[in-house]
C-alpha cells in the first residue's frame, strides 16, 4: 500500500511514496539513456574516457520560478556580455580596478601577468569568443533577480542543464500531471484541449537550448578563424568527472557543424603544444592545427600545480588561436569588476543607453569595496550584521566564500592602511549583500538516493558572444540552468557537491 506524503514538492502534485519511487527509476533510466551522467572515476589525461558512471545530481521535478524574474534576467544577460567585453578592452579600467587585488592575490596577479606579457591590449587577438553565464537568485524581499556573479571562464552544465529540462518535461508525463502543471500558466486546464495543455506546459517549461548554443558559439569562433582543417582545443582538468557535459558539446560540434575537438589538460599542452614563430602564430597540438581554445579548466589556483601549467596558459594566450576566454576577458569576470561596475558611474562608463543601465542596475545586489577609502564603512556594515552579507575572494568554482561567523572573523582582522597582502588587508575580497531566495521543497536525487529537502535555487542564463575586430558578430542568450541546494547550505556548486541540477517551472501572476 502506498501512503500519501504530507508535503508535496513545491509547485508539484502530492506524491505517494510509490509514485516518488517510480519517478526515481524513470529519472535514472532517462539519465542513462540521454547522457545526464557524471563519471565515478577519472583519469589524468584529457583524452582518456572513464568507464564507470552514475546519474548527475538532479531534482526529480522542476522548481517554480516567477516568469517576470526569469524574463528580466534574460533581458540583462546579453547587456552584461557586452559590458564584460568592453571592460576587457579597457586597460585603464582593468588596471585601476584590479590594482589592489593584483597586489594581494597571487592567482589574479598571474592571470594579469599573462595579459601583460602578451602585450596587453596591443597584443590581444582581434577576436573574443564568449561562452558565458550570468547567475541570479530571486531576492524574496525585493522580488528581483539579483546577480550572484558573471562567469566568463569555464561555464559548465550547458549540456546537462539541457537534458534536465527535457527530463522534467518527461517526469510530468510519467506522473500524468500535465493538466495540473498547465494550470499554473493561467489557463483553465480542466476543460482545455490537449493542444492547449501542451502549449500551456511549453510556456511553463521554457525550451532550453544551452547545448546547441555552446556548439553554435564555438562553431562561430571556428568559422571566423577560417581554417577548415583546424580543431577546437578543449582545455580540461585532469581527473574531471563532469565529462558528459563536455563530451556532448564535442559531439554537437562534430555532428551539427563538422568540427573536431581535441581534449587536453594544461600539463599535456605544456609538453605537446607548439606555437609557430610566424606571423599567424599557428597553434598545433600533437601535430593538429588548433584555431579555437575553449577553457573548461584554468579558472582556479589548483589548476596550476606547477609552472608547467602556467607555461601552457601563456603559450595558448600568445598563440594565434582565438581563446574562450582571453586572459583579459577572464579578468573582466572577476568579482572585483562586478563590484566596481555596481558603484556609482561604473556601468555608465560602458553603457550609453539609460534604460539599459537602469535594468542592469536593478539586478545588482549591494556590493562593497574592501580596498581604498570605502573599506572602513564596508567592514563596519559586515561586522554589524554578518548574517546579511557574503565575503568573497577572487575565486571561481564554489566553496570559497565566507559567511556568518567566518565572515565576521575575517572582517575583524581589517586594519586601515595595513600593508598589502598582510592579515589586516582585505583588498582581495569584496563584500556582498546576502540574497534571500524563497524556500521550496525539492525531491533531490544524488548517487541513487532520494531526499526531500528544503531548498534555495540559483538561475543561470547562458550566452554566446563573438567579437571580430570592432564587429560584434554574435551576442545571444540561449538556455538556462537552475541549481538547487539545501537551504541550510551557504554555497551552491553542483560539482562541488552542494547542489543538484534543476529546471525552472515558470509561474505567472
Ligand atoms: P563561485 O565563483 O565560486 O561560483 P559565487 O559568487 O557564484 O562564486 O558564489 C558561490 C555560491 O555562493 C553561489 O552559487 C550561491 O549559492 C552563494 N552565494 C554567492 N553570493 C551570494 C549572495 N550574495 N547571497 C546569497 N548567496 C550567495
Ligand atoms: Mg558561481
Amino acid at each position: 500500500m502506498s501512503t500519501t506524503r504530507l508535503d508535496a514538492v513545491t509547485g508539484g502534485p502530492a506524491l505517494t511514496d510509490d509514485e516518488a519511487t517510480a519517478l526515481r527509476h524513470e529519472a535514472i533510466s532517462y539519465a542513462a539513456q540521454h547522457g545526464l551522467l557524471v563519471a565515478t572515476e577519472s583519469s589524468e589525461s584529457g583524452a582518456t574516457m572513464p568507464s564507470t558512471f552514475t546519474h548527475a545530481p538532479i531534482a526529480l521535478l522542476p522548481t517554480p520560478f516567477p516568469a517576470d524574474v526569469f524574463a528580466l534576467a534574460t533581458r540583462v544577460a546579453p547587456l552584461f556580455a557586452s559590458v564584460s567585453d568592453a571592460v576587457s578592452r579597457d586597460d585603464a579600467f582593468l588596471r585601476e580596478t584590479l590594482a589592489g587585488v593584483i597586489r594581494a592575490d597571487d592567482f589574479t596577479r598571474r592571470v594579469w601577468d599573462i595579459y601583460e606579457r602578451c602585450g596587453g591590449q596591443e597584443g590581444r587577438h582581434p577576436m573574443e569568443l564568449g561562452v558565458l553565464r550570468t547567475d541570479y537568485m530571486l531576492d524574496a524581499p525585493s522580488g528581483l533577480p539579483l546577480q550572484v556573479e558573471v562567469n566568463t571562464v569555464s561555464t559548465s552544465f550547458m549540456a546537462l542543464s539541457t537534458r534536465v529540462s527535457q527530463m522534467h518535461r518527461r517526469a510530468i508525463e510519467w506522473l500524468g500531471a500535465e493538466r495540473a502543471y498547465a494550470e499554473g500558466a493561467g489557463s483553465d486546464a480542466g476543460s482545455a484541449s490537449a493542444e492547449d495543455v501542451a502549449s500551456a506546459l511549453a510556456r511553463r517549461l521554457p525550451t532550453n537550448s544551452a547545448l546547441e548554443l555552446a556548439a553554435e558559439t564555438l562553431h562561430a569562433g571556428w568559422r571566423a578563424m577560417n581554417d577548415d582543417d583546424a580543431r577546437v582545443l578543449m582545455v580540461v582538468q585532469p581527473c574531471e568527472r563532469n565529462v558528459f557535459d563536455q563530451r556532448m558539446i564535442e559531439a554537437a560540434l562534430w555532428e551539427r557543424h563538422g568540427v573536431k575537438t581535441i581534449r587536453a589538460t594544461l600539463r599535456e599542452i605544456a609538453s605537446d603544444a607548439v606555437v609557430a614563430e610566424d606571423d599567424a602564430k599557428t597553434l598545433t597540438y600533437r601535430g593538429a592545427r588548433v584555431s579555437v581554445v575553449y577553457y573548461r579548466a584554468g579558472y582556479a589556483p589548483t589548476d596550476y600545480p606547477s609552472e608547467a601549467e602556467w607555461d601552457a596558459r601563456l603559450l595558448l594566450e600568445r598563440s594565434g588561436a582565438v581563446k574562450s576566454p582571453s586572459a583579459a576577458m577572464h579578468l573582466a569576470g572577476t568579482k572585483k569588476v562586478q563590484q566596481t561596475l555596481a558603484s556609482p558611474g561604473g556601468l555608465e562608463r560602458f553603457v550609453e543607453c539609460e534604460e539599459d543601465v537602469r535594468a542592469m542596475r536593478s539586478v545588482f545586489a549591494g556590493l562593497y569595496a574592501l580596498d581604498g577609502e570605502d573599506a572602513v564603512a564596508a567592514v563596519e556594515l559586515g561586522l554589524n550584521a554578518p548574517e546579511s552579507y557574503v565575503l568573497k575572494p577572487q575565486r571561481e568554482g564554489g566553496g570559497n566564500n565566507l559567511y556568518g561567523e567566518a565572515l565576521r572573523a575575517q572582517l575583524a582582522k581589517f586594519t586601515p592602511d595595513a600593508p598589502i597582502g598582510s592579515d589586516g588587508d582585505l583588498s582581495s575580497f569584496i563584500l556582498m549583500q546576502r540574497i534571500l531566495p524563497p524556500v521550496n521543497r525539492t525531491l533531490c536525487l544524488r548517487n541513487g538516493e532520494m531526499q526531500e529537502l528544503e531548498t534555495l535555487s540559483e538561475l543561470g542564463i547562458y550566452g554566446g558572444y563573438l567579437r571580430v575586430g570592432e564587429d560584434v558578430a554574435m551576442n545571444v542568450v540561449g538556455g538556462h540552468l537552475l541549481r538547487t541546494k539545501a537551504a541550510s547550505s551557504d554555497e551552491g556548486g553542483v560539482a562541488a557537491g552542494y547542489a543538484v541540477l534543476d529546471s525552472p517551472c515558470l509561474t505567472f501572476t
